[in-house]
């Protein structure tokens, strides 16, 4: 089988922990050797991949198309793909057969529906680095925002570290904020009932009295609990540690939403507001129709259809039955099986394990540079002193060797703060894939339904009676590939994850 070589370093990634082109040729080449691959070209590329439209990505997608090579080496998955589109372009021509094969020094990918699963996580993980650099709030709290860290006060349940100036978790607090989730999700409590309960553990408002049920409300909503930060309008994957697990915070989103219900008269039609006509963009309603029999009993049939305003619309009824059963399609295409969650878990432990050592190697080098750095401004500081340069020499050089110290200082402070911001995102594409392969198969269900049809897909719209949806990132990959990881994780898929993990099932 024949290779190509791909390797790209971008401009904006200067600062990252990613390889130089010098050094992922060298590591390629290398490997390539110990691989015993045939490599039919080397092709480097200096732009980001945030965008598609890279010119020599391209070309290597083209000429794997032409069959001159059936196979990419390149160092990680990242360095592939940074866009959904990308990615989706890689996982297709696998899927066409014209890609045969992926070889990552950093990442063991096998042309498998698991691996190709693997693949796509990530690709998505790569995607999701991406759109958190995109974000238009202050400098100052900008930076705070990168590391993962709220800027400002620390909601109820956590403390302000002043000495880190760090966020951590109020044990006394915390441990009352979790009854309190764990309470109103039972089902049946009011806020007001919250509110009592939890100044029954004296978390009190500052004068005493119990929280405001706005206070109660936002705290409950509040993603922070689940390791997302919300700043001005956007999303950040924060580094704090949590003590509300998602499936407890959803149950309480769940809960909230079926106490502000309005009470609708009649039946309560649980799958409006999700899709829109095909053809003519309304939104999609509900409505009822009784029909009575002559002996008197009556059977109710519920109806999803155009609302065809403003403008007339030729769009046909569809049987909520049958919407919900699309509906479930479409979840039941990205579904995960569960057991996938338990060897997720392993696996990420040993990633986080490797990148802790990674950055711990970084870490001593640089401040071994530090430390040469300063033992250079003494001996500059001692010629001056004896004399032995004049003060312009030795100000230019001062102000040379000043600065570098603060590039390495600003390196090392990188480093420390760098973390593993990739777990939570992938957590949660895991754990949103595995609730659709509950949703999917349950009876009855239909909020859940529809709250996970939100999480995976946007744009459902509704066209001669067949729904149709855009899948979000990762989703699309997962569903791209015919869901094959709803099948349970057998023998030869575990060892996918384990076999270079030195984990044993
Ligand atoms: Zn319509």
């Amino acid at each position: 089988m024949k290779y190509i070589a791909y390797c790209r370093k971008s401009t904006d990634e200067k600062d990252k922990q990613v390889l130089s082109i010098e050094a992922q040729i060298a590591e390629l080449k290398e490997f390539a050797r110990r691989e015993n691959l045939e490599l039919v070209d080397f092709i480097t590329e200096a732009k980001t991949a945030k965008s598609p439209g890279r010119e020599q990505f391209k070309l290597i997608l083209e000429r794997i198309e032409k069959g001159e090579a059936q196979g990419i080496v390149s160092w990680h998955p990242d360095r592939l793909a940074r866009n959904s589109i990308d990615g989706g372009k890689i996982i297709y021509l696998l899927d066409t057969g014209k890609l045969l094969d992926l070889k990552f020094p950093s990442f063991w990918f096998e042309n498998t529906p698991q691996g190709k699963f693997m693949l796509s996580i990530a690709f998505g993980q790569s995607k999701y680095y991406v759109d958190n650099l995109s974000e238009n709030v202050k400098r100052g709290n900008r930076q705070k925002l990168r590391r993962g860290e709220l800027p400002g006060k620390a909601p109820y349940g956590y403390i302000n570290n002043r000495q880190t100036r760090s966020i951590d978790i109020d044990p006394e607090t915390s441990r009352t904020i979790r009854r309190a989730f764990e309470f109103f999700a039972e089902g049946g409590h009011s806020f007001t009932e919250v509110s009592l309960f939890m100044a029954k553990f004296a978390l009190t408002r500052a004068n005493g009295r119990p929280l405001h049920l706005n206070q109660i409300r936002r705290t409950f909503t509040n993603k922070f609990y689940v390791g997302i930060i919300k700043y001005a309008g956007e999303y950040y994957v924060g580094t704090h540690k949590t003590f509300i697990s998602k499936e407890l915070f959803a149950r309480v989103a769940r809960e909230i939403s079926r106490i502000e219900k309005p009470r609708q008269k009649g039946h309560n039609f649980a799958l409006t507001g999700i899709a829109r006509c095909g053809e003519c963009q309304a939104a999609i309603t509900a409505e009822q129709h009784i029909k009575k029999y002559q002996n008197g009993t009556s059977q109710t049939f519920i109806y999803y259809r155009c609302t065809k305003k403003p403008n007339p619309c030729t769009q046909k009824y569809v049987p909520e039955e049958n919407f919900a059963e699309q509906l479930k399609k479409i979840v039941w295409d990205c579904a995960l099986h569960k057991d996938y969650e338990e060897i997720f878990e392993k696996w990420a432990e040993v990633e986080l394990e490797k990148e802790r050592t990674n950055s711990e190697e970084i870490l001593n080098l640089a401040e071994e540079k530090l430390a040469q750095s300063d033992e250079k401004l003494n001996k500059l500081l001692d010629a001056y002193l004896e004399g032995v340069i004049d003060s312009d020499i030795y100000k230019t050089k001062k102000n040379e060797l000043f600065e570098e110290k603060l590039k390495i200082q600003e390196e090392i402070s990188k480093i420390k703060r760098m973390g593993s911001s990739w777990l939570e995102p992938m957590r949660e594409i895991m754990q949103s894939s595995i609730a659709c392969f509950k949703t999917a198969r349950a009876k009855n269900n239909y909020d859940e339904l529809k709250f996970i049809s939100k999480t995976v897909g946007s744009n459902y719209s509704l066209l001669d009676r067949r729904l149709s949806v855009e899948y979000k990132n990762s989703f699309k990959i997962l569903a791209a590939f015919g869901g094959a990881a709803k099948n349970p994780p057998s023998k030869s898929t575990i060892s996918l994850f384990v076999s270079r993990q030195g984990l044993e099932p």
